[in-house]
């Protein structure tokens, strides 16, 4: 109950200072250091962009080959003062949503989704892999600002809004809650609680003390996880949005998504994560 408490607010709020920190005193990128953030007017095409009026001649033509290889996606508006341009654009933002089979489903009462489609904000590469590791692993405050960039980039589910919606981080083991202290997976879901405006909601609790899942291939992580989870009450809404920070077989999401759907059916299911990868 009391780290539930501390997750939910306190940790938020330490969190919170740093991020509020970055947003109004730090004006430069959080990935290079080096090229001021863009404001979102600057993005929105007016010619004094700080991006267009930046004077090193080869930064400026590196932009714009990206931006010519990249099209569309180079000039597409994004959610952030907190990463300049060419870092954004050096990741591969929204790959396609990848559709993962939900297998184990037990015969009695056959769901009517069984396909979970994931979506990423971003392939598990360059510095959202540095940034995720560091914020996960070393706690290194200075990961968060990234991490809430990538956040940023994952569309609000078409349709979803407060009054219909959850939105379910994948919970971790107490044995690893007590071991780092804090629940990255949750502390994320907070952010992205805000940034859709829907609520979380906590009706799973992870029961296994299972060992890690890196270093397993996808059916030794499905073995692992499948019976990981505990439904505590019903979801609230029917549509339940997933969310956990790295997806690398879905086996995780997986299992989540079959300790809801084997006791309500009914229940809409979606997927999202920041990474994919590795
Ligand atoms: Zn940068």
């Amino acid at each position: 109950m009391f780290t539930n408490w501390l997750t939910r607010f306190c940790i938020p709020a330490y969190y919170q200072l740093g991020i509020w920190r970055v947003q109004y005193l730090q004006k430069v990128c959080c990935v290079c250091y080096l090229h001021p953030v863009a404001t979102m007017t600057g993005i929105r095409g007016s010619a004094k962009s700080p991006l267009i009026s930046r004077t090193n001649s080869s930064s400026h033509s590196k932009l714009c080959n990206l931006q010519q290889q990249k099209g569309a996606q180079a000039e597409r508006p994004f959610l952030s003062s907190l990463v300049c341009q060419d870092c954004h654009n050096d990741l591969d933002w929204l790959p396609p949503v990848f559709e993962l089979p939900l297998t184990n489903i037990m015969h009695h009462s056959k769901p009517d989704v069984t396909i979970l489609s994931i979506q990423t904000a971003a392939p598990h590469v360059n510095y959202l892999r540095t940034a995720i590791i560091d914020f996960k692993y070393k706690e290194k405050l200075n990961a968060l600002p990234i991490l809430m960039h990538a956040l940023r980039q994952l569309p609000r589910p078409h349709g979803c809004h407060a009054g219909n919606s959850v939105i379910l981080a994948t919970p971790t083991t107490k044995q690893r809650l007590a071991a780092r202290g804090f629940e990255p997976v949750a502390v994320l879901a907070h952010y992205l609680s805000q940034h859709w405006q829907i609520p979380l909601w906590q009706g799973v609790v992870r029961v296994d003390e299972a060992v890690s899942q890196q270093g397993l291939d996808r059916y030794q992580r499905q073995a692992n996880i499948s019976q990981a989870f505990e439904l505590l009450t019903k979801p609230p809404t029917r549509r339940v949005l997933l969310f956990d920070d790295v997806v690398t077989t879905g086996a995780t999401l997986s299992a989540l998504a079959l300790t809801i759907l084997e006791a309500y059916p009914q229940t809409q299911l979606t997927a999202y994560s920041l990474s994919h990868g590795d």
